[in-house]
């Protein structure tokens, strides 16, 4: 296959990547550049204008007429204006394609209809976008032709933070920062920099596009709100990781090329759990890299979907009683040359560096476990955590059992040392290059897992950005690796100081270890009982974004004020808000001209046939017993959405905001079950015939 075989060629084909960087730029520019991406120093405009004047001419021989600064505003998806290279005309008519180092550094979206939580409100009502040279600049190929696009963030004249990008990067500051004292205490004076790396395993279904345009429900909100589940589920498990039929193969394989082109490293696809299913992993990069390439995939995924007559699903849970999506967040912190602080390690030396690093993010977990919660709620998640699938809502961290042995032994020895003699935590250490890095027990339950190198949090949504639980992921580990050092470096033995607070961290947050089925009744029981949050609700997991302990590690880690965090929690209520509203007057507009004309059609033809088969003679007790279970059904029905109609429009005219949204959560997301129960139940009755659009059965099963 040839095409196989121009990977290493097609690769990064379309990136402004450090080879064409290399190739294009004069030395002196290229040397600052690299600078300012390593080291975060600042970009003088002149040598902005000739980066900006290479990226342009590189662009334009890739076909691009015009240049975007693609940025990630609080709308959860990322957004772009495009402008032309052009310039104004010259005397002769012509024009020039010009592209300044301002323009490449800057720009000034009419950022107006962004949501700001009161943000610009308050402070200055214009929006900029400033590059992110850290992440490269690509063109993208699509109906609109080729565009340049340059990642960027997006913040207020004053410099609040209006997107995920620039809270993302002021983490990954935080914790390089945090994390390099920990690695000096410990001898390293090589390491420049330590990078939170990420790779997320994005989930996804496929559906055939004629059907998915007959449901307004997947149309509008990416769900189905209505669905009762065909006789065949996900139960045989044939699915999961079944061979990938050549529809999907064909799709799969041109979604490969185009990420590759894009320099997204996409590795690893399969076939999910449910029927339809199906998930895409790259290699990991660098947290924000990670975090644009997880838009581009999702982006891609969407439009070459299009392209093969299906529709990509991204939401959690499009259909009820059938798995949802999530999106598995691998994280480590890596050196810049090239050290895993997560790596169990060979020394001893290291170990003990790898086991404050473990328990240190023990702590950081079990102390703002809720934050951490908060950071996968979105109105999809709500169907997934907590629900009847995983992973549960309660946050707890598996270790495997080789590593909880380890703590385990490190709490009780550790109580016993003193009257044992100093050496008793190096011989518990010393067992440690014996882990098995692969732990054979593979626990797909936990929120947060260890998996041989890296944790792996595994709440968050499947159509969410991961730049939220990776700002948290990081600062809570920041915040706890300076108490960490703050401890270590005014210790006069370092030491015996180093095995204390091990101890200590792991006596203190030993709770949060949880290596059993996380989806069992027991371990909701047992976590009641060592006092972790279950956190049901995203209206119930919003407030830990403004609690006290919240916003006094933002700010001193400088990721969040007081201000933008007040403003972030407004904005998730009020999209929490509007995305149910949504939802139910999504339903009320099937059920009353869909739903209800179509039964009530149903049940004029069960009537005349009654009639008709008493009139030839016959016995028509059956046609009558369907046709007054169809008609106390539809009564039902009418009543339920009469319900949802009162509900909907007392939570839509209510004030926007917190208590809204809790309306919404507690009365019409019950109103909305309520109307679904009936109709679900005449899906299983009507004549398929009779049914007015695609089933699950259609949906899932015949893509
Ligand atoms: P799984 O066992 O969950 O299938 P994989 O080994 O396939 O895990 O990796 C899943 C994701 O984790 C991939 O995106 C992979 O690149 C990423 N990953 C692997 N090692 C690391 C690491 N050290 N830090 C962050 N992500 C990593
Ligand atoms: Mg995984």
């Amino acid at each position: 296959m040839s095409e196989a075989l121009n990977v290493a060629d097609i690769f990064g084909e379309d990136v402004f990547n450090d080879t064409v960087m290399q190739e294009r730029l004069p030395k002196k520019v290229y040397k600052d550049l690299k600078r300012t991406i390593e080291e975060g120093k600042e970009l003088d405009l002149a040598t902005a204008d000739v980066i900006a004047h290479e990226m342009k001419e590189w662009a334009i021989e890739k076909g691009a007429t015009h240049y975007t600064h693609w940025f990630q505003p609080l709308t959860g998806v990322t957004a772009e204006k495009h402008d032309s290279f052009i310039s104004a005309p010259l005397e002769s008519g012509k024009v020039l394609m010009s592209f300044s180092g301002k323009e490449l550094i800057k720009g000034e979206p009419d950022a107006s209809s962004f949501p700001s939580g009161g943000l610009r409100a308050t402070f200055e009502a214009r929006g900029y976008t400033a590059w992110d040279c850290t992440s490269p600049a690509f063109v993208r190929h699509d109906a609109a032709g080729a565009t340049l696009c340059i990642p960027t963030a997006f913040c207020s004249y004053t410099g609040e933070a209006l997107d995920q990008k620039t809270p993302l990067l002021r983490s990954m500051e935080a914790i390089n920062e945090q994390a390099l004292r920990l690695i000096r205490l410990f001898g390293n004076t090589t390491s420049l920099k330590v990078t939170p790396s990420v790779g997320p395993e994005q989930e996804y279904f496929l559906v055939d596009a004629k059907k998915f345009q007959e449901r307004k429900d997947l149309i509008y909100t990416g769900r189905t709100l209505f669905g009762a589940m065909p006789p065949k589920g996900q139960e045989l498990d044939d699915h999961y990781f079944g061979t990938i039929r050549q529809r999907i193969a064909g799709f799969m394989k041109d979604v490969n090329m185009e990420l590759w082109k894009v320099g997204v490293t996409a590795k690893t696809q399969h076939n999910e759990v449910a029927p339809a299913q199906h998930e895409l992993a790259p290699i990991y990069a660098k947290a924000n890299v990670a975090v644009d390439h997880n838009h581009l995939v999702m982006q891609t995924l969407k439009r070459v979907a299009c392209q093969h007559g299906m529709k990509c699903l991204l939401h959690e849970k499009p259909f009820a009683g059938v798995n949802g999506s999530g999106k598995h967040n691998n994280w480590s912190l890596i050196t810049d040359d090239g050290k895993n602080l997560l790596e169990p390690g060979k020394t001893p030396h290291e170990n003990i560096q790898f086991l404050l690093v473990l328990t240190c993010i023990l702590k950081a977990v079990d102390e703002h476990a809720d934050l951490l919660r908060e950071s996968a709620a979105d109105p999809g998640n709500d169907h997934r955590l907590g629900a009847n699938e995983a992973p549960p809502a309660i946050i707890s961290v598996f270790l495997g059992e080789q590593l909880e042995d380890v703590i385990e032994q490190l709490v009780v020895t550790g109580e016993a040392t003193h009257s044992i003699k100093g050496g008793k935590l190096e011989t518990g250490v010393r067992t440690l290059p014996d882990l098995a890095k692969d732990a054979t027990d593979r626990n797909r339950t936990s929120p947060f897992a260890f998996t041989g190198n890296k944790f792996e949090f595994r709440m968050v949504g499947s159509r969410d950005s991961v730049a939220g639980p990776n700002v948290v992921i990081n600062t809570i580990v920041a915040e706890a690796f300076k108490e960490a050092c703050d401890v270590l470096e005014s210790s006069d033995d370092f030491d015996m100081a180093v095995h204390d607070l091990i101890k200590k961290y792991a006596y203190e947050h030993q709770r949060i270890i949880f290596n059993g089925n996380g989806y069992s009744d027991e371990w909701v029981e047992e976590a009641g009982r060592r006092g972790l949050p279950n956190i049901r609700s995203m209206v119930e997991a919003i407030p830990a974004l403004t609690t006290e302990k919240t916003i006094k590690m933002f700010e001193e880690f400088k990721v969040f004020t007081r201000a933008e965090l007040e403003s972030r929690a407004e904005i998730k209520f009020e999209n929490y808000s509007k995305a149910i509203n949504i939802e139910a007057r999504t339903m009320i507009d099937m059920a009353s001209k869909q739903i209800i004309p179509a039964v009530i059609k149903y049940t004029k033809t069960l009537a005349d046939t009654v009639i008709s088969v008493k009139e030839a003679g016959a016995d028509a007790s059956v046609q009558a017993d369907l046709l007054s279970e169809v008609s106390s059904l539809l009564t039902r029905t009418k009543k339920a959405l009469e319900a949802l109609i009162v509900v909907t429009d007392q939570a839509s005219s209510m004030e926007e905001g917190a208590d809204q949204a809790r309306f919404y959560h507690s009365d019409a997301v019950p109103a909305m079950e309520a109307l679904r129960a009936p109709v679900d139940e005449l899906e299983m009755i009507v004549d398929k015939e009779a049914w007015p659009m695609p089933s699950y059965g259609d949906l899932i099963f015949e893509v």
